[in-house]
């Protein structure tokens, strides 16, 4: 309630602006931030929910510009129409751009961004007969209605442009899509394992960003009237960058702010009266903050020394200096230096800290839950067709090679439909890569999986999490940053299915899925005991929960095949009993288990079979009764750790 309104408070305080403040100037400045906020708007999606960097967006930027200003140059096409199509050419060039660079990770995209960002500056250049090359392209504003549009009424058409950007990006980033983003940047390897494909996703953020660089682009065309190749350098793109980070990532509020202060600090830096009052106000806020931080305890004088003394320092400069020119740069890089190291979730992010404290219920994450929860019925298990010997899986011959290493050699596994399949064998012996090969997270160097009759070997770990297979990690893998219930919305990510116009326009068809997945997560979040820590953020459970949450999400993929390595690790021992319970449920509802446990009890009270793997070859297989008198067993364990004979 409190957000919405400050929202309309700020969209009625902008609209008012030019009225109060009618200098052309300052309103040609704040079509220009409003501009650069809807470029920063679709930068965040990929810097602060998807967590790569891109070192493209000035060219990104500068093909929407030119979209704009060559259609309108070349071939009179109005306004209305060109700006559209700067959104699409534009995309169209973030996913030239995306589907090889996000292929591969690492720098490896900001050397791909950077070249594109290059080879786009040198093509407005030659391509003269189109761009006009350095001379750059003239345009008019447009006219409506026979009514030519004055700086004004650009301001307006500016305005509403970044309201619906806004509009747009918040629902976007707040549905299914936006929790994606976040996901494949907390855990990539879960992500991927939940279904939702890491790549796919990267690049769908991406073309998304880069779509809204184009519509900001197309409008700075018309704002400027006169374009030319040396605006989208390199210069911008980190100029984006650091107002983006400077701002605060994963807010709306940051890069708005992030705009604002990249288009007024060279106003302020050449102003030395404004800058003497702004770096006062500055100094006199951190002292503020400083006394207010050390009476609290919050943190200790020595901590704060640094930024008080740098901005007093800044401030008293002022005053020495006579004019500012020439020290910009140095004191635009100072800004930025402090701003990183001090503000690393950017001042919103701080600012947001600091309300936190004040009022906690303002700002904690809340996902509803509905009451009814527990009425629905948790799972349907589909019907799966079953191999010829009425296997679920059949896993023949694996070998997995790690340079010299053999992990697995040779490994035949057959899980039978409906069983629970214990995998045990000493530490090394292959258990977890036996996992992560089955789930598509390592190709094997040789051998083949069928699942329900169908060969997977080779696929990708998120269309084998689309044909039913999910897992739980040995080392948890959660996505830290978000809720219990988010956790586990991520594994019901596949019951989404609607599109991009469904998200953004909120259709009934949207929110009956996103209530129904809600209802759904709340059921198996009751059902692995944690109904009461749904909207605490995962990497603040305790170890134990968070490996019961990773069941919850690994159910919500609805499989027909779990894959659970070490449930049983970091549990205690009244845990331990619930876990057998809750196993022996999951196999209640038709799902077939293969379970990796080193605890021994576990194993043998509820598994219907037992493989058991040494340096990386099946050395026994049976009952777990019969398992437990091999001799090679016994062997295997008593040299590593003996606990199979208690
Ligand atoms: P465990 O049975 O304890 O789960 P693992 O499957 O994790 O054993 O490991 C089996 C062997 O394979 C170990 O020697 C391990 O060091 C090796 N291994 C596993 N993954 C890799 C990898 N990605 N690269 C190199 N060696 C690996
Ligand atoms: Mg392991």
């Amino acid at each position: 309630m409190v957000k919405i309104i400050s929202v309309i408070l700020a969209i009625v305080v902008a609209a008012l602006l030019p009225t109060v403040w009618p200098n052309p100037y300052y309103i040609h400045l704040m079509v220009v931030i409003g501009i650069y906020a809807i470029l920063l708007l679709g930068l965040d999606i990929v810097v602060g929910y998807v967590g790569e960097v891109s070192l493209g967006h000035a060219a990104l930027f500068g093909i929407g510009a030119y979209t704009a200003g060559v259609l309108n140059f070349q071939l009179s096409v109005p306004f209305l129409l060109a700006v559209p199509a700067s959104i699409v050419v534009t995309a169209l060039f973030g996913a030239i751009l995306a589907l090889p660079a996000l292929r591969v990770n690492g720098p490896y995209l900001a050397m791909v961004t950077l070249a594109f960002g290059t080879i786009i500056q040198i093509l407005i250049n030659e391509m003269t007969f189109l761009t006009n090359g350095p001379m750059g392209l003239s345009v008019r504003k447009p006219v409506f209605f026979g009514h030519h549009i004055n700086g004004t009424d650009y301001y307006y058409i500016v305005l509403v442009a970044l309201v619906t950007a806004l509009f747009v990006v918040q629902r976007i980033l707040k549905s299914h899509l936006g929790r994606a983003f976040e996901a494949l940047h907390d855990s990539p390897i879960a992500s991927d394992c939940m279904g939702v494909s890491v790549y796919g996703y990267k690049v769908y953020a991406f073309v998304l960003s880069a779509g809204i660089a184009g519509l900001a682009g197309s409008l700075f065309t018309y704002s400027e009237e006169y374009i030319s190749p040396n605006t989208y350098n390199f210069e911008l793109t980190i100029l984006s960058l650091l107002a983006v980070i400077m701002g605060g990532r994963k807010t709306r509020s940051g890069p708005i702010l992030g705009a604002i202060i990249v288009v007024m600090l060279p106003n302020v830096l050449s102003d030395i009266e404004l800058f003497r009052k702004i770096s006062i106000g500055i100094a006199v806020l951190t002292i503020v903050y400083s006394t207010y931080a050390v009476a609290t305890s919050q943190r200790t004088l020595k901590q704060l020394m640094l930024p008080l003394l740098a901005t007093i320092i800044l401030a008293a400069s002022g005053y020495y200096m006579e004019n500012i020119t020439e020290h910009r740069l140095t004191i635009f890089g100072v800004m930025i230096l402090f701003v990183v190291y001090y503000l690393p979730n950017g001042i919103m992010g701080f600012l947001r800290g600091i309300v936190q404290k004040i009022r906690p219920q303002w700002i904690h994450r809340h996902e509803e839950i509905s009451e009814h929860g527990d009425k629905q019925h948790v799972w349907s298990v589909p019907d799966h067709r079953v191999t010829a010997k009425g296997h679920l899986l059949e896993a023949r011959n694996i070998m997995m090679q790690f340079g010299g290493l053999k992990a697995l050699n040779e490994v035949n596994l057959e899980i039978a439909k409906g069983s629970v399949h214990g995998l045990i064998g000493p530490n090394g012996s292959g258990k977890s890569t036996m996992m992560n090969v089955l789930t598509g997270i390592y190709k094997p160097t040789a051998g083949e999986i069928e699942f329900n009759g169908k060969l997977i070997t080779g696929a990708t770990p998120s269309s084998i999490a689309g044909e039913g297979i999910a897992r739980t990690f040995q080392n948890v893998q959660l996505f830290g940053e978000m809720t219990a219930i988010e956790n586990v919305l991520v594994g019901l990510h596949h019951t989404f299915r609607h599109s991009l116009i469904d998200v953004v326009f909120q259709t009934p068809r949207c929110r009956k899925q996103r209530n129904a997945a809600r209802v759904r997560a709340a059921s198996l979040l009751k059902f692995v005991g944690l109904d009461d820590l749904a909207n605490e953020e995962a990497r603040n459970l305790p170890y134990g929960k968070q490996r019961l949450l990773e069941i919850a999400r690994a159910l919500a993929l609805n499989p027909s095949l779990l894959l659970l390595d070490e449930p049983a690790a970091g549990l205690t021992a009244p845990d331990i009993k619930e876990l057998i319970v809750m196993i022996n449920k999951i196999r209640g509802h038709g799902i077939t288990v293969i379970l990796i446990e080193h605890h021994m009890d576990v194993v043998m009270s509820i598994c219907d079979k037992v493989t058991v793997l040494d340096f990386g070859q099946k050395i026994a297989e049976g009952a777990p009764a019969n398992v437990q008198c091999d001799e090679k067993v016994i062997e295997a364990y008593l040299g590593g750790s003996a606990k199979v004979a208690a």
